[in-house]
């Protein structure tokens, strides 16, 4: 099947690393289903970018943190693609600087909802459209962790960090249960890339901080982390799954 038929769904879509996913998804030829929480302009711009470009696209809203919102979420994209073939977990927060004795129970299961309830629910949500099992036509998954994820991020955000290891076993115990099902399942582990997730946390200058300690000097950027979730979504990675791909310039 040509890609230009295939439909993408990515959470998180409207903003940073997600919305460089949906831009170079939809040069692919994916058709783009961009998922947003509460920033409509943003998502309607990106959208509107992406059918300027001769693509096809269309917003929605839902927090996946509400599984409410994410099974309409995703009865959205039946309703208007009905089909999907691909789809990325991006959605996810930081929280404030703490240290671990600084953090309420409130902090913890809110980054916890967001970050590791709403990707396994998501997942499950997409494995129920595309598993072999359900009658689907198979399909890849890839799940955006963090460098954090193997450095910790002590003294920063240890319950952040916390959360995308969740995510790393999550993708090797989801990538061998439905290896049989047709559903590739892997993750992509981006370093420090400049987008807006570090003002939302506080820290707007904190890609300035740091970009001198990072082997490369540099953060990364988010098209840079795009291209490779494009190939772990594509036919060029068939025999890849269970992977945890680093993006994060040998930080
Ligand atoms: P970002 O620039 O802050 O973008 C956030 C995107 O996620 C926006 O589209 C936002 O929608 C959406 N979003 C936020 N909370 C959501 C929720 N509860 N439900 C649905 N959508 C939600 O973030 P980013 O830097 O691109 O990060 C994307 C992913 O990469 C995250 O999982 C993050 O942990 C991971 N990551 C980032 C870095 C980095 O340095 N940037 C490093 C490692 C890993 P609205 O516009 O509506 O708010």
């Amino acid at each position: 099947m040509s890609e230009a038929q295939k439909v993408l769904l990515v959470t998180g879509g409207s903003r940073g690393i997600g919305a460089a996913v949906c831009r170079l998804g939809a040069k692919a030829g994916y058709r783009v289903a961009v998922n947003y929480a509460s920033n409509k302009a943003a998502a309607d711009a990106l959208v509107g970018e992406i059918k300027a470009a001769g693509g096809d696209a269309f917003a929605v809203k839902g927090d996946v943190g509400s599984e409410a919102d994410i099974l309409s979420m995703f009865e959205a994209v039946d309703r208007t693609y009905g089909r999907l073939d691909v789809f990325v977990n991006n959605a996810g927060i930081v929280d404030a600087k703490a240290r671990v004795e600084e953090m309420s129970a409130a902090r913890l299961e809110r980054m916890m909802r967001i970050n590791v309830v709403g990707s396994i629910l998501c997942a499950r949500e997409a494995v129920k459209r595309m598993s072999t099992r359900h009658g689907g036509k198979g399909g890849a998954i890839v799940n955006i962790s963090s460098a954090a994820a193997v450095l910790g991020a002590p003294d920063n955000y240890v319950d952040y960090a916390a959360s995308k290891g969740a995510i790393d076993t999550f993708t090797i115990g989801l990538a061998r249960e439905v290896a049989l099902e047709g559903i590739r399942v892997n993750a992509v582990r981006p370093g420090i890339i400049d987008t807006d997730i570090h003002a939302s946390g506080g820290q707007p200058d904190r890609v300035a901080l740091i970009q001198d300690t990072l082997p490369m000097k540099r953060a990364g950027t988010a098209d840079e982390v795009a291209g490779a979730v494009l190939y772990l979504l594509s036919d060029a990675a068939s025999y890849t799954t269970g992977a945890i791909l680093n993006v994060s310039g040998g930080r």
